[in-house]
């Protein structure tokens, strides 16, 4: 009878959520007809738990999120003991709480280069808005408010407020809603598998970088504000840039004087097996946005890091910085968001995310790398995106209305194990403290889907 209560609590939860929650990036038509969504209860490691006893491997941590892996007491601790002592107070004019003091100088001795000064914001996407409206007072401050165009990438995701979605890459983002708003420029994003023709990813990289200039050059140098961009773009599949492509990006932006946002809400606190995917590149941008990993996703919680030059311009000339949020420096988010790095380097989880993704890309590319679905295999660190092709030798794709990647991620779901689809890749992001064991298990789950979707097309 217990199982039977709480099966109907179950249904009257979903009904609940089928009829009153507005679910992101979601086709809520195709949610009704399917009996609404599935309700995850609770975590253990890299396994989210579901609906009682549904047991699933999380190779996408939550969102690329869960770094150091769900179920963790001690942040849980650490954000009663926060609460207890002091649940909320601001941080407007001359207010601060130890948990956001503490974390924004971690944060500031963490980041690569001159990223000395940290606004705290709840979501990557406030992040980013935060930043955006720093770069357009720096350029006011310098004498050259016509410098408000920001260039972005195709492919690229920002985040879903009004300015942050203009910035995406994406255009089934702007079709509804009439955007992109004016003053963004899209120009190619380094995706030397399908656009390096017959380059070598060293001349493609260079290429690339190229268009940036020309944006510039189009654009008039004093019209252009900043150029946004992730070092590894992780929502369109895991676009790797090859390396030639930072180098010259870096310096075009410091020859023609614009500011560099380097939007690090994926890659930064070690996905890449590097602190930052800037460490690895060699970027010291103007700006860095991080989330995500700053608290393992515990609590939401984001930064707008800020160069010494930018704050100079900005914070330190006198007058007050006219933008803020309720939540900043919540100091119940900072407090986890503390305990979540003291994990992170006491387990020396970003060196564990190096050495667990060597060990994930090579079995990958040994069980899939031959299929004749899989295009290629990319990625750094605890970061893959597997692009899915009709034919290997043109590069050719399936129409996108076929589903393919959704169906091999559901596929990969039967067998209990969840990837994520976007657009002709699949990406997989698993928390840092996944085992080999593990990784064996999700290999072979997409290597059964993978078998079971081409065989479905091979019958027609
Ligand atoms: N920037 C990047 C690179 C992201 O991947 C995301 C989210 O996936 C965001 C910004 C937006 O972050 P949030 O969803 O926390 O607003």
């Amino acid at each position: 009878a217990g199982s039977d209560d709480a099966q109907m609590v179950r249904q009257q939860l979903r009904d609940a959520d089928r009829l009153h929650h507005v679910h992101s990036f979601t086709d809520h038509s195709a949610l009704q007809q399917n009996g609404g969504a599935f309700i995850a209860e609770r975590g253990e490691g890299s396994m989210l738990v579901g609906e009682g006893n549904i047991r699933l491997l999380d190779a996408m941590a939550g969102l690329g999120c869960v770094n150091v892996g769900y179920g963790r007491k001690e942040m849980a601790q650490a954000a009663a003991d926060a609460m207890q002592d002091l649940a909320y107070y601001h941080s407007f004019q001359a207010t601060t709480n130890p948990h956001a003091a503490a974390l924004a100088e971690r944060i500031a001795k963490a980041a690569p280069g001159a990223l000395n000064h940290v606004f705290f914001a709840n979501s990557g996407s406030e992040a980013n808005e935060s930043i955006l409206k720093l770069v357009r007072a720096y350029w006011r401050a310098k004498g050259q408010p016509n410098r408000q165009h920001i260039i972005a990438r195709d492919y690229a995701y920002h985040g879903s407020t009004l300015f942050t979605t203009s910035l995406n890459g994406l255009p089934p983002m702007h079709e509804a809603f009439g955007l992109p708003l004016s003053g963004v420029s899209h120009i190619e994003a380094p995706y030397w598998y399908r656009q390096g023709g017959d380059l070598d990813p060293e001349a493609y990289g260079k290429k690339a970088a190229r268009s940036l200039k020309d944006k510039i050059t189009e654009l008039g140098a004093d019209q252009v504000a900043a150029f946004i961009a992730e070092p590894i773009q992780v929502t369109s599949g895991v676009i790797m840039p090859p390396e030639s492509y930072w180098p010259e990006i870096v310096a075009i932006c410091k020859q023609e004087g614009i500011l560099l946002i380097a939007d690090e809400v994926v890659t930064g606190f070690g996905r890449t097996g590097h602190w930052f995917a800037q460490n690895h590149y060699g970027i010291e941008a103007d700006f860095m946005t991080l989330a995500k990993g700053l608290s393992s996703g515990y609590m939401p919680i984001a930064a707008a890091v800020i160069s010494d030059k930018v704050a100079e311009m900005t914070l330190q000339q006198g007058g007050a910085f006219q933008h803020g949020f309720t939540t900043s420096g919540h100091p119940v988010a900072c407090a986890v968001a503390l305990k979540n790095l003291d994990i992170i380097v006491q387990e020396g989880l970003v060196e564990r995310a190096a050495k667990m993704g060597a060990v994930l890309h090579s079995k990958l590319n040994t069980a899939i790398g031959d299929h004749p679905l899989v295009g290629e295999v990319r990625g750094m660190g605890l970061l893959a995106g597997i692009e899915l092709v009709r034919d290997r030798k043109s590069r050719s794709h399936y129409p996108l209305e076929l589903g393919l990647c959704s169906h091999v991620a559901n596929a990969a779901l039967m067998q209990g194990v969840i990837v994520r689809a976007t657009g002709n890749s699949l990406v997989i992001c698993p928390p840092f403290i996944i085992t080999e064991a593990e990784i064996d298990v999700v290999v072979a789950a997409l290597v059964a889907a993978l078998e079971q979707i081409y065989g479905q097309l091979q019958a027609g």
